[in-house]
């Protein structure tokens, strides 16, 4: 003992939460899915707070500082002073239980109660408390968790939905074996070809789709059972991969007081690591954050969507705009040398009426505030009004600290 008493967060999942294990399976539940996403709004945070946070992903900045030794300034930063890193253990240990208090094991369903236990392993500060608290408050309010498929692109490749046990080869000719309520590809469609390249096995479909991203609108070619050949419009990937996530804070420990102005002074801590600056993850930071609560951008049709209207994905969009701000915004999958860039505008629609649209801005790619409103209003028009609708990092970190 003697590292204080646990601390637990209830949460209702209003969508099911994803935390898909390597090979892509959803269906059991991985809490160290749930705890990378959790750390990374803590880091999301901490930045926004004007502090300094390592993307532990990445072996070029990850901490910790081989320097010095894990007890000196500087070893590694605020967010690994928490959630760890080589030579410096975790604080914690995270259970996820249901209300009878059981260790969930399969994956999390929309309107399950689940329970995030924090139990210390070693002494874990008011100001990490705190910290820890106004996440799992900006994750209830203005974000989502899941694994990072969310944030990175996955490595997943799906069409229409469909994934490789979906599909059977037989004569050098690809067949749907299993198709789901409303999609257009359905049982027994022979897959002739994908944007216009001949498919005759399932390596030519992986081939063709694993550089797209889930909702990259696609044509597929297929020949019918009654032998008629015939053109759809459809998308790579699976949708699961966009929706999910949406969860409530029910409960929270009360004993948690801190003001936005000791959170501050506490990131920005002269003993942390900050000797480090990269730019490619700078712009996860609240500082560039916005939400848009109660709004979602969805597919119209198969050709539209509002969705690709905000993003801006060359084919869909008429109006001619800066190449570069779009590519930022949709981002890429990683192609020989380049790493892969997450996109930045995440949408949730979920069937017990929570919706939430949010994103990042990155004035350096010419994407500022007024620009992202401007597109948003592209995309919803009078029911959006963006004085009211987008909120940004004041309005955000105003209601997750106390005021004092
Ligand atoms: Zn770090």
């Amino acid at each position: 003992m003697g590292a204080g008493e646990w601390k637990e967060w209830e949460f209702k999942a209003l969508t099911d939460i994803w935390t898909g294990d390597a090979n892509g399976k959803g269906n059991r539940f991985i809490p160290t899915g749930l705890m990378g996403s959790i750390r990374w709004w803590f880091e999301v945070l901490v930045r926004g707070l004007g502090g300094k946070a390592c993307d532990p992903t990445d072996g070029r900045v990850r901490c910790p500082n081989h320097g010095k030794r894990p007890n000196e300034a500087d070893h590694h930063c605020v967010v690994c002073e928490l959630f760890g890193c080589t030579g410096w253990a975790r604080k914690f240990r995270l259970m996820v239980l249901d209300e009878n208090g059981r260790v969930i094991q399969n994956q999390i369903k929309a309107k399950q109660t689940f329970i995030l236990r924090f139990i210390p392993l070693r002494f874990i500060r008011e100001e990490e408390w705190c910290l820890l608290n106004a996440t799992l408050n900006l994750i209830s309010k203005c974000g989502a968790v899941g694994g990072r498929t969310v944030l990175k692109p996955s490595k997943e490749w799906g069409i229409e939905d469909l994934g490789k046990d979906d599909l059977g080869v037989h004569n050098n000719q690809v067949i749907v074996k299993n198709s789901r309520k409303g999609l257009k590809l359905r049982k027994n469609d022979i897959i002739l070809k994908i944007d216009g390249e001949q498919v005759s096995s399932i390596d030519d479909i992986e081939r063709i789709l694993k550089e797209k991203r889930h909702g990259d609108p696609i044509e597929i070619e297929v020949k019918k059972s009654n032998g008629e050949t015939e053109k759809i419009k459809s998308w790579a990937g699976k949708r699961h991969h966009i929706d999910f996530g949406l969860v409530k804070l029910e409960h929270s420990p009360e004993d948690i007081n801190c003001s936005r102005g000791e959170a501050e002074k506490y990131v920005i801590d002269s003993q942390w690591r900050k000797g480090f600056d990269y730019k490619p993850f700078a712009w996860a930071s609240l500082k560039y954050f916005w939400c848009v609560k109660g709004k979602y951008l969805a597919r119209l049709n198969n050709n539209e969507s509002t969705f690709n209207m905000v993003i801006g994905r060359p084919s869909e969009k008429e109006k001619s705009s800066d190449e570069n701000s779009d590519k930022w915004i949709a981002g890429y999958k990683a192609t020989g040398g380049q790493l892969p860039e997450s996109k930045k505008v995440f949408s949730f629609k979920n069937t017990n009426g929570k919706a939430l649209t949010f994103g990042f801005v990155n004035p350096k790619e010419k994407i500022d505030p007024e620009n992202m409103k401007s597109r948003l209003k592209d995309a919803w028009g009078d029911e959006f009004n963006p004085d009211i609708d987008f909120l940004t990092v004041d309005q955000i970190l105003g209601e997750l600290f106390n005021h004092s």
